[in-house]
């Protein structure tokens, strides 16, 4: 299948009201360029060091998310042109990008990450966590920040009612913060549970190998 076949199929698939962030990570810049010649504009990465090589060689009007661990020494790196940091995963780290927000004189968008996989991750917040995280947020403690929304995992595997289980406790959260001021992002669902992630209320799908095809770890 070629890139534009798996792209036009995966955008099919895709409710209006759901944003398609492509994940290009280890995929090199060229294969980006074509997909963005498809109209393609959000990508995902989830390293900052391949991410700014690939970002200063590609349009500016791509919209970044970063999608994987971000180390607060990195913060700066990304602060001043970063979308969307998707995977928010400590407060240490969120009063970091505050910070560098300020020092770029813009807010930066994030997500909250929670761990929601059954299975041992080594990112993402507890439920409690987040909703401290929340309330301080609330309380203005990080005025250069927009939180808007939670961004989760779901566990590997077939299991499809574990899958929608996990799900299913992040738009409980989800709902549950937005009482206080309406979210609008839910960030659930990869290539292998998209559809799944939607029917449980993502609003937002994060597919990388669906698109560009498998990964090659060896090469990168
Ligand atoms: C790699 C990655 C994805 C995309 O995974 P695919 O299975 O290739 O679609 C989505 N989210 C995060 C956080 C990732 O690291």
């Amino acid at each position: 299948m070629s890139l534009q076949s798996n792209y036009q199929h995966i955008l099919s698939l895709l409710p209006e009201n759901v944003k398609l962030v492509a994940v290009s990570k280890t995929n090199p810049a060229d294969k980006i360029k074509e997909l963005y010649d498809l109209g393609q504009r959000a990508f995902g990465e989830n390293k900052v060091q391949e991410l700014l090589e690939k970002q200063i060689v590609l349009p500016n009007d791509i919209e970044w998310h970063l999608i994987g661990h971000l180390q607060t020494n990195k913060v700066k790196f990304v602060a001043g042109f970063i979308s969307m940091i998707e995977s928010v995963d400590s407060e240490k780290v969120l009063k970091e990008i505050d910070k560098e927000a300020l020092k770029n004189n813009r807010k930066i968008n994030v997500l909250l990450e929670v761990k929601i996989a059954k299975e041992e991750t080594k990112f993402g917040l507890t439920a409690d966590e987040a909703k401290d995280i929340f309330n301080n947020y609330l309380k203005g403690n990080y005025p250069n920040i927009e939180i808007k929304g939670l961004m989760g995992m779901a566990s590997f595997g077939e299991d499809e009612t574990q899958i929608r289980e996990e799900f299913g406790v992040l738009k409980q959260l989800f709902n549950e913060l937005s009482e206080q001021i309406p979210l609008e992002t839910l960030s659930m669902g990869m290539s292998g549970d998209f559809l799944l992630a939607i029917e449980s209320g993502s609003n937002s799908v994060r597919v990388g190998s669906a698109i560009f095809g498998e990964r090659n770890y060896a090469l990168n």
